[in-house]
């Protein structure tokens, strides 16, 4: 696998406004090293251990995203270095992390994962869900955390059409969250969606944040 060829693609067919997140989860260090010196800064783990275990070993200028399912007891270890949760999906895992964040004075940035594939493993948030929690008022108290947007992931499916509903689905939601909640917040900005399979049809539907793994380090080393 050419790291730095797939980089440069994948760099220059991507509009200049879109971030590039480099998915590294089973990567070893040495193999996210060639990425970095690639250019690539924005990295994403899926696992709390993982991740904690790459950090020391790796430049701190890394900028380094969690987009798995986090559970509470893992918060601690990641948060004092992570600049964005892009998979909160429960309002408890809002105040664990909003109360850890305050015990190291910090405001945390987050993205809502909402639940817009048509299987049942994916975690997230639907819309009636996310109404509840911004009408509840439970967030306002929440001074710690930051949230930036949303991200979701569409079905694993050669359908197109299908993965494009979802996308389009999942820019609803943003905009509509946007418009009623966080209508003056520019930080309210990052629209999460897009893998090595689908990225294209979700830049076309108004992505703002890809996340590749596949396409710039080969297959997985399977777990
Ligand atoms: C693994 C993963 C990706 C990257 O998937 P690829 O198909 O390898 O590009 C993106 N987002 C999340 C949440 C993931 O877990």
């Amino acid at each position: 696998m050419d790291i730095q060829k797939n980089l440069t693609y994948i760099r220059s067919i991507l509009p200049d406004q879109i971030t590039l997140l480099a998915i590294s989860k089973t990567q070893k260090p040495e193999v996210i090293l060639e990425a970095y010196h690639s250019g690539q800064r924005a990295f994403g783990e899926n696992k709390a251990q993982e991740l904690s275990l790459k950090y020391p070993v790796l430049p701190k200028d890394i900028e380094w995203h969690f987009v798995g399912h986090l559970q509470s007891n893992k918060i601690k270890t990641i948060l004092p270095f992570v600049s964005l949760i892009q998979s909160i999906d429960s309002v408890k895992l809002l105040q664990v992390i909003d109360a850890e964040s305050l015990k190291i004075n910090k405001i945390t940035n987050c993205l809502l994962q909402f639940h817009i594939a048509s299987e049942e493993t994916k975690y997230g948030f639907d819309l009636a869900e996310a109404v509840a929690l911004f009408s509840s008022g439970v967030l306002t108290d929440l001074k710690n955390i930051r949230i930036r947007g949303v991200m979701g992931m569409a079905t694993f499916t050669k359908d197109k059409e299908q993965v494009r509903k979802e996308f389009r689905s999942l820019k609803n939601i943003f905009d509509l969250l946007k418009k009623n909640y966080f209508p003056t917040q520019e930080s309210f900005s990052i629209l999460s969606m897009g893998m090595s399979e689908d990225y294209q049809v979700a830049i076309e539907e108004g992505s703002t944040l890809i996340r590749i793994g596949t396409s710039i380090f080969g297959n997985r080393i399977s777990q």
